[in-house]
Parts: C-alpha cells; structure tokens; sequence
C-alpha cells in the first residue's frame, strides 16, 4: 500500500443537479504545499491548522482565478485520514469544482480511489474496519432505520460486540496452547468449562446472524409484492402507500428496474413493490411470459400483500390466487375498500384498510414488518453487512470444530486449529487480523471522495 502520496478528489456529491456547496479533499504529505501553491487568500491570513481561510483558487500558470473558495487546513494527526488535509470549498455546480480538482491534480496530487480516504484512516488506526464500513453504509442508507443502524455502527457498537466475542476466543485459545506445549507445569484444565464457553460464543454469533438479516432487510429494504383480483385496488394501495406522509417515493439510479414497479419508505423500511399485474392462468403466450415473470418476482420476494375486495367478501378467486402462492414466502391479505364493506370481515383477512380514505395503512405496515420478523421498535442494535455476516457464520462453523474435536476426546491442539480460525474470522471484521486484499476488496465498496 502506497500512502505516502497525495491524493485528491471531489468529496460532495457530484449529481444529481447541483448544491450550493462541493469539497475538493487533498490528503497526504504534499497537501499543504499544494494548497499554498494555487490557493491565494487576500490580505495577511496566517496558515493555521483547523483555521478557515478566504481566497481564490488561482491557476499558477493562466493566473485565471478558477473559484471562491474557503480553504480548511487539517494538519496531522488531528484529521479524518491523521495526515495533512486540505479541503477546498467550491461553489456548487459541476464546471468549477472539477477545475479546481484537475489544477490539484496537475499540482502533484493523484485522484483517490473509491473509499481511499477512510482507507488512510483505517491504516492510521483512526478506525476500526467495523467503523469505516458504517460510514460507507451511512451514506449508501436509503431508510431512516437503516441510516440509525450505521450510526451505532459508527459509535463502534459492533465493533465491541465482535472484538469481546473475540477475546474470549482468545482467552481459551491462549490457555490451550499453553497446555499443547507445558502440559506438566500448569494446572489442569476443565474441558467442560471450555466447552460451555465454546459454546455460549458460537450462540452469540449465532444470534447475530439472525440479526444481521434483519439487518439485511432494514439496509436494502423489503420486496414486496402487491397481488390480488382485477379491481381489487391494487393501484389504489400503491398510490395511497406513495401518498402517505411516512411514505417517501425514491427514484433510486443503477437499481434493477426489471420487475420493480415503484421503490418507497413506508415508517423508515425501504420497500421495493414488485410489478405482478399478471398473476391469472392464460393461454396467451405473450400474457404468459408476463406472468412467469410475476411469478420469479413472487418467488424473490420477502413478503405478498393478498389484496382482496371487502364489498364481495372472501371470494373463490381469491381464494385460487392464495393457492398459487409459494408456500415459503410470507403473506399477509389485506381487506381494501373497509369503507363499502357490506358484511363482517372473512377470516382469512389479517389487515383492514381503505386505500381511497387512507384508514388502516400504519396497521397495514406494522402487520407487514410484524410478518417479515422485523418490529419497528428498537431492538435491533447493530447490522451486519454481507461480509461480516459470513464471517461471523463462518467463525460460528469453526468453533464447531472445535466442539466436534472435544467431543471426540481428541487432543488440545486439535481444538486450537479451528478456535484460531474463528478467532482470525473475527478479527477480519474488525479489521485486526486482515489482509491487502480483503481490505482493497471493502475500500472500493466506497464512494470517491470517502
Ligand atoms: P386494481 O385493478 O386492483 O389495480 O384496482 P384499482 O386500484 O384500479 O381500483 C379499482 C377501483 O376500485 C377503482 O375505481 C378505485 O377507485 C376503487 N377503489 C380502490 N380502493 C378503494 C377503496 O378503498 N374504497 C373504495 N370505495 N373504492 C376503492
């Protein structure tokens, strides 16, 4: 890893349309130097570290000034990276701010990579690679909950988690490879206590990754599919759904628009609906390959709204639809129009709404996370991201070896190859056992400029 270099990049969003404000970010030993050489502040400003100043970017060679800008100056240790930092800051708008980056560039910076900057940081020890991942996570965040989840990741709680787990490994790891090599001069040890510890460690890790499913869904939110009779309401829900004011409609660039109809976050969940007009039996090929589609989008999705009529009750139809249905895949049916109800609700009705009034829709979406297993309470404190739950799972597999080698009787050292491999699993969430290639493999998960 090469870091004593300069990098550089624009660190504010870069589209869509414009904001007020765009931050070109330097980083490394040159920073300073380089904002000295094109950034002229008027009068007599001293160049003090966390000071702001005011001046122009210039270019040295045209004399052109290329914006207004205020220049942060961040000296080590005490910045985001714990090596010198500048920041630029531009007016908003795409023209300028990439001219000041390419002057910086042509001013002996190189442009960063995705996630560089809390690369740095985490090479510098100014965070932990739990810590790092939450800001990537934060700012990827598409619901309410799921930026709340990354914040406690940021405060390092799943990093507490992760690293007292893994010193408890670490404990019994120590004390069994004393035995391996000085068997005779130590006291005893209780294999039983051992493997209760084994134990209530490989169930912790467990629960978290029960957890991080939940976590899962939370970051990038249910899909759910709207099904149901012609006339039932289907559109209706949809539009009321995106009309209700904890309903936020998103329009998400680079997501798979196949199949999905519409994306919003209904009480801080993101949820995808799934377009499944075709579900009913046809003869028309064309009408058929919608509906194998509708079919594969049922398949994928973690939860059905079954939409029927409550002005005709429970009727066969529905109750054809319903039996379509994949068994594996949650579904909770949801009486429409309550306001022309004529008799008492079916039984097999688990909601009551009205998508022209509005009435029952927060029920509607406690039922529906209520049936995925999530509830809107707190309760869920950390989220695991896809690699740290496969750590997690596969360190969880290790320590069962371990138990598999105690209850064969075997010998200490045949406990210790897997307790050390789930302790090294651990410890690669954490980021203190990792490698080059693992750490290239997250960093460029990142945005530029982060
Ligand atoms: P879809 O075919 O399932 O998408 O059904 P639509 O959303 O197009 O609705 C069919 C008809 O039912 C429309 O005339 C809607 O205005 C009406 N409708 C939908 N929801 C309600 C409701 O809650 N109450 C009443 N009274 N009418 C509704």
């Amino acid at each position: 890893m090469d870091s004593d270099d300069t990098i550089a990049a624009i660190a504010t969003a870069l589209a869509p349309g414009e904001g007020s404000v765009a931050i070109v970010r330097i980083s490394g030993p040159e920073a300073e130097t380089i904002g000295r050489h094109l950034f002229h502040p008027p009068g007599e400003q001293p160049w003090g570290s966390h000071r702001v100043l005011y001046g122009h970017v210039v270019d040295p060679v045209s004399a052109e000034r290329l914006d207004e800008a205020l220049l942060l100056l961040m000296k080590a240790p005490r910045s985001f990276t714990r090596e010198d930092v500048v920041e630029l800051h531009c007016h908003g708008g795409l023209i300028a701010v990439r001219r000041v980056l390419e002057l910086v560039l042509r001013s002996g910076a190189r442009l960063a990579r995705p996630g560089e900057f809390s690369q740095r940081a985490f090479l510098n020890g100014r965070l932990d690679l739990t810590r790092a991942e939450a800001i990537s996570d934060l700012i990827t965040a598409r619901s309410r909950r799921a930026a709340q989840l990354a914040v406690a990741g940021l405060d390092g709680g799943l990093q507490r988690r992760i690293s007292a787990l893994r010193d408890r490994l670490l404990d019994q790891l120590a004390e069994l490879e004393a035995r391996v090599d000085f068997e005779e001069d130590l006291p005893p040890l209780d294999p039983a206590a051992l493997v209760a510890e084994l134990e209530a460690v490989q169930q912790a890790l467990r629960r978290l990754v029960e957890e991080a499913s939940h976590g899962r869904l939370l970051r990038e939110g249910l899909k759910v599919a709207i099904i149901g009779r012609p006339n039932v309401g289907k559109s209706s829900l949809l539009n009321a759904l995106s009309r209700s004011e904890r309903a936020i409609v998103t329009d998400l660039p680079g997501t798979t628009r196949d199949l999905v109809e519409s994306e919003l976050v209904l009480q801080g969940v993101p949820l995808t609906l799934l377009d499944t007009a075709g579900i009913r039996p046809t003869d028309d090929l064309v009408e058929r390959l919608g509906i194998e589609r509708s079919h594969r989008a049922l398949a994928s999705a973690d939860a059905v709204l079954l939409l029927v009529d409550l002005s005709e009750g429970w009727t066969e139809a529905d109750a054809a639809l319903a039996g379509q249905l994949p068994a594996e895949v949650p579904v909770l049916v949801v009486g429409n129009k309550a306001d022309r109800a004529v008799a008492a609700t079916p039984a097999q009705v688990d909601v009551v709404i009205s998508a022209l009034t509005g009435s029952g829709l927060e029920a509607l979406a406690e039922a529906l996370l209520g049936r995925c297993g999530l509830s809107l309470g707190p309760g869920l404190e950390v989220a695991l991201n896809a690699r740290q739950c496969d750590l997690v799972a596969a360190a969880a597999e290790s320590l069962g070896g371990s138990l598999a080698a105690a209850a064969e009787d075997l010998p200490w050292d045949f406990w210790t190859i897997d307790l050390r491999q789930a302790a090294r699993s651990l410890g690669e969430i954490t980021g203190e056992e990792v490698n080059e290639a693992v750490l290239d493999r997250v960093f460029s998960r990142f945005c530029i400029g982060k």
